[in-house]
């Protein structure tokens, strides 16, 4: 029977925690770029819980949340650096403690770096994404769990604070959990995570309601987007186990494309046997291609975003970027497959 939830920070880091909060008046939470479910989520369940401390807490994004997650009611109280830079920049100046979420280094935060570097606050980093850079007063890393919003509840529990999670911050926390495990479909194996489940769906989360509109609402334009990708767009390179989708700026446009619309447009390829790795290239600009990886098993999506994309992320779903027109991108990945990288080969 497993029925405990296991600390996961030790009682000294529990100790500090307690000490800065405490004496915490200002706080700003922020995540990554391009903010995603775990990303937003994280950060919306650790706000909702300082700010029913009575502490004045904020989230800064550094741009705009997705349209999948504008259902969150309260998802107008963000403040989207992108947007408004000199509130956001005001807010992390004035802050007294900052907490950095689902992201390891300041290249992740875009524009909104420059305002964090020069903030005097302590600064808590909690992420699962390997070795982090971000200068941390104190930094709570554990890659080996599936999502920043379940990292966040464990830290919650050790500090004995779950119990301020209202539905809304609750519902925050399992976003997070149902989109970084597709569901619980993949890093989903954790015991835990069903006993953070259970607190979470007793305090109020609709998780059904979650899962509609996240994973089962879509645009008009998503719908035709994702269909033309699949029905035209997709190539596959049996050999290599890898399949290859690209939408230009033409394509995007004729399809009034708006962000969002290409999410999890990268996973449709692994549905089909032998295939273990999808590469999806979107050239945001003409010379500017944004490049989402996924895979199945232990190739390791992540060291080819690294070396070959300037990007990274994890084993199974990484992303990059490419400085250049679509076809030099397209041309670098065809390089790859055929100089065997894909999928087993050269990846020490
Ligand atoms: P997605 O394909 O959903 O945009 O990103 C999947 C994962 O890859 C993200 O959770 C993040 O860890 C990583 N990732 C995506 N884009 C980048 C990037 O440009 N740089 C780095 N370092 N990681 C990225
Ligand atoms: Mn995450």
């Amino acid at each position: 029977m497993y029925n405990t939830l296991l600390p996961i920070i030790d009682k000294e880091t529990v100790a500090r925690l307690h000490a800065l909060i405490g004496r915490a008046e200002k706080i700003v939470i922020t995540c990554h770029v391009s903010p995603d479910g775990d990303a937003i989520g994280s950060s919306m369940g650790l706000c909702q819980v300082l700010k029913a401390m009575g502490k004045q807490a904020t989230v800064i994004t550094p741009d705009m949340p997705p349209r999948q997650l504008q259902f969150f009611p309260n998802i107008k109280s963000i403040v989207v650096a992108s947007c408004h830079p000199h509130t956001a920049r005001r807010l992390t100046a004035e802050a007294d403690l900052i907490f950095c979420l689902d992201f390891n280094d300041l290249r992740r935060v875009d524009k909104f770096a420059d305002a964090l570097k020069q903030a005097t606050a302590d600064v808590v980093l909690i992420d699962h994404h390997l070795d982090p850079t971000v200068k941390a007063t104190v930094t709570i890393s554990h890659p080996e769990i599936s999502s920043t919003s379940a990292l966040v509840y464990r830290v919650l529990h050790d500090l004995t604070l779950t119990d301020f999670l209202s539905p809304l911050g609750a519902t925050a926390i399992y976003t997070g959990m149902m989109t970084d495990t597709g569901n619980f479909s993949y890093n989903s194996l954790d015991p835990s995570l069903y006993l953070i489940v259970a607190d979470l769906v007793s305090r109020g989360v609709d998780k059904d309601a979650v899962y509609r509109e996240v994973f089962n609402t879509s645009s008009l334009s998503r719908v035709r987007i994702q269909g033309y990708a699949a029905s035209r767009k997709l190539e596959l390179f049996p050999e290599a186990g890898t399949a290859l989708i690209t939408l230009s700026r033409r394509e995007l446009d004729e399809f009034e494309y708006e962000k969002g619309d290409t999410e999890t447009l990268v996973n449709l390829p692994l549905s089909i046997p032998g295939i273990v790795c999808s590469v999806f290239m979107r050239q945001d600009e003409d010379d500017y291609v944004k490049i989402s990886t996924r895979s199945k098993g232990d190739f390791p999506v992540n060291k080819v975003c690294e070396r070959y994309f300037g990007g990274g992320g994890h084993l199974n779903a990484a992303g990059g970027e490419w400085n250049g027109t679509l076809d030099e991108a397209v041309a670098r990945f065809l390089e790859l497959v055929k100089g065997g990288y894909f999928p087993w080969g050269n990846k020490e």
